[in-house]
């Protein structure tokens, strides 16, 4: 059994005031039956550890380098965000491989010193529009799965996000018939790379326009265990209802 996740992506928003919806998150979920996880920047993963310490929520870093230090200006290693106290990172986000050109050889390292590090690695992947009109959108993902997952994942330090690149902060979301069928591919490739045990237990989020309005629906569709979730993780209402319809579908 796969426990759920509902994760926040704050992306570059927030300042030490926003730490106050960390607050009302927290007394909002004493007791989640899923796993529930705010990755704020990199400025706030100290100090939104410190608020969530004797809460059920889990802090993570939106990015690592590849390597543990260096000469690298701006950059924030996996280290240094274990260090701040957080416990999960994403790697591979489409912005991040849009903005900052990142290919998959470059998210697979990183996820790998994420994994060697100890932090649960949410990889991102995803199509475009583009690719999804030319009917493109299982090579692309697959591709981005086996170019982005290294071969030390586990159910325990793996987790897969599907973000359809063009439904992130759109307001456009795919069916549920279409997103039903990204999973199950997902599944089914992890089940034949690494195994039915690794396979079956590693968690596979949807992202995307995910909101209170239609949480429940898409974590009805088989394989959906959780979402990643950027605008409406800002306010912990919205949050909050998402992580309602989680639990709700368990
Ligand atoms: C994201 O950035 O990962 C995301 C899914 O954003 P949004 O929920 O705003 O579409």
């Amino acid at each position: 059994m796969r426990r759920k996740l509902a994760a926040g992506n704050w992306k570059m928003n927030g300042t030490g005031a926003s730490l106050d919806e960390l607050t009302t998150l927290a007394r909002a979920h004493p007791t989640p039956t899923s796993d529930i996880l705010i990755c704020p920047p990199a400025t706030l993963i100290h100090s939104a550890v410190k608020v969530a310490s004797d809460t059920a929520i889990h802090i993570g870093g939106q990015d690592c380098h590849a390597d543990q230090k260096g000469a690298h200006t701006g950059d924030i290693s996996a280290e240094m965000i274990k260090d701040a106290g957080a416990t999960y990172v994403i790697v591979g986000h489409s912005e991040r491989r849009q903005d900052h050109n990142e290919q998959n050889e470059n998210v697979r390292a990183k996820a790998r010193i994420a994994m060697d590090t100890g932090l649960t690695t949410i990889v991102c992947l995803g199509e475009s529009l583009t690719e999804r009109e030319a009917a493109n959108t299982l090579d692309i993902t697959g591709g981005q799965l086996s170019g982005s997952v290294p071969d030390a994942a586990t159910g325990h330090n793996l987790v897969i996000a599907y973000e359809p690149i063009w439904a992130i902060g759109t307001g456009m979301v795919p069916s549920l018939g279409q997103i039903g069928e990204v999973h199950d591919f997902i599944r089914a490739r992890l089940e034949r790379r690494f195994g039915p045990g690794v396979g079956r237990s590693v968690r596979i989020l949807y992202g995307g326009s995910v909101n209170p309005g239609n949480a429940a629906d898409i974590f009805d569709v088989p394989n959906v265990d959780g979402a990643l979730v950027g605008g409406a993780s800002l306010k912990s209402a919205d949050f909050s209802a998402i992580i309602t319809a989680l639990e709700a579908s368990i």
